[in-house]
């Protein structure tokens, strides 16, 4: 019927508008910004960076890889990548970025970045209340402003924050009992190399034994 869908959505306004009187599901908007919906796990505003432990330097998983940087479709990341390297959360030696800036007022909050980083260090915020009266250097945000801990990111993406955890206690797992493997190949050689040594008493091999030719 022509007008069907108008008419149906005019009576579940009405249902809506005469019903929020009496229930509280029914009132569809709030005074914000008293009041605010909570928003669901899956949205999404602008990237930050995420870093473990309480130090955002130290403990920053970007490793300047700048993967992000080639697949970002406005080009709106900037990174520069350091000469040194610091120990990452497997004990790793990896560079880190002197510079990290994203331009938010080009950022289309595709996600890209977040899909293709391959170190779990950069991921999507829920942040929306963003208004600056700095047109230029208020939207362009830095390493400084980008860096939030781990436990921020538990608190707006519980699931996702804890699947991400859980694959990093793995590969921590993994990567400790790769090394405390190659630990004990080493020793078990170096102890094999040693038992010639033991035998002569001296810790030196034994010479071999002289030979004579008869006269
Ligand atoms: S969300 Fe998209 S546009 Fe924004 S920085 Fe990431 S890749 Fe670039
Ligand atoms: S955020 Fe991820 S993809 Fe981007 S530079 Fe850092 S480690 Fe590489």
């Amino acid at each position: 019927m022509l007008g069907e869908g108008i008419i149906q959505g005019l009576v579940e306004t009405a249902r809506n508008f005469f019903g929020s009187y009496v229930e509280k599901d029914r009132l569809t908007t709030v005074q914000y910004p008293e009041e605010r919906h909570t928003l669901p796990e899956a949205s999404r505003n602008f990237p930050f960076l995420l870093y473990d432990g309480t130090d955002p330097e130290a403990g920053l998983r970007c490793v300047a890889c700048q993967i992000c940087e080639k697949e970002c479709p406005p080009r709106c990341i900037h990174i520069e990548k350091s000469k040194d390297k610091k120990p990452d959360f497997v004990g790793k030696q990896q560079a880190y970025p002197v510079v990290f800036d994203i331009d938010v007022a080009v950022c289309m909050s595709c996600q890209i970045c977040v899909e293709v980083c391959p170190f779990d260090a950069i991921r999507m915020d829920k942040e929306f209340e963003l208004s600056t009266s700095n047109r230029f250097g208020g939207l362009l945000w830095t390493k400084k402003e980008l860096a939030k801990p781990n436990e921020y990111y538990r608190k707006i993406h519980p699931v996702e924050a804890a699947e991400t955890d859980e694959r990093r206690e793995q590969e921590l797992a993994a990567a400790q009992a790769k090394a405390a493997a190659a630990e004990a190949a080493r020793a078990a050689q170096t102890s094999a190399s040693a038992t010639p040594g033991e035998a002569s008493g001296n810790g030196a091999s034994a010479p071999p034994a002289k030979t004579v030719v008869p006269q």
